[in-house]
């Protein structure tokens, strides 16, 4: 774990979860709907990193509400994050890496994207449907 940028500050995001945030809104057991909505996220954050991570790109960026800033999330990070949500630990909130090189972080729906033409291609038209949004 590296060290909490916000340790003693007492705006510390972590303090107050934001129900939209993508990774740390849920507080408490998650609902059955929930946990499906996690289990896609982690199935599709997989596909996205299938396709991804050999093209270079270390894991995805986010608008965070709280602080107004973009935060980049490498592959582990997520997927971890989103394996503890549904193991119902506490989850680790607002863990950007440090440093990280903007250009090797996409959006999710730049994944979406992504893998929807992968799909596209690899399938033809008929398969084509919005399975990622
Ligand atoms: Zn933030």
């Amino acid at each position: 774990m590296p060290p909490d940028p916000f340790a003693g500050d007492p705006n510390d995001p972590a303090s107050f979860l934001e129900p939209d945030d993508l990774y740390d809104g849920v507080d408490g057991p998650l609902s059955a709907e929930e946990r499906d909505a996690v289990k896609e996220d982690l199935e599709n954050v997989r596909c996205f990193r299938r396709l991804l991570e050999p093209r270079g790109v270390r894991g995805i960026s986010m608008m965070c509400e709280e602080c107004g800033e973009e935060h980049f999330y490498d592959w582990p990070i997520i997927i971890a994050n989103l394996t503890t949500m549904l193991n119902e630990e506490a989850a680790p909130v607002h863990e950007p890496s440090a440093a990280p090189d903007p250009d090797r972080y996409v959006s999710w729906e730049y994944c979406a994207g992504y893998a929807d033409a992968v799909d596209w291609m690899n399938s033809g038209p008929r398969a084509f449907h919005r399975r990622w949004l």
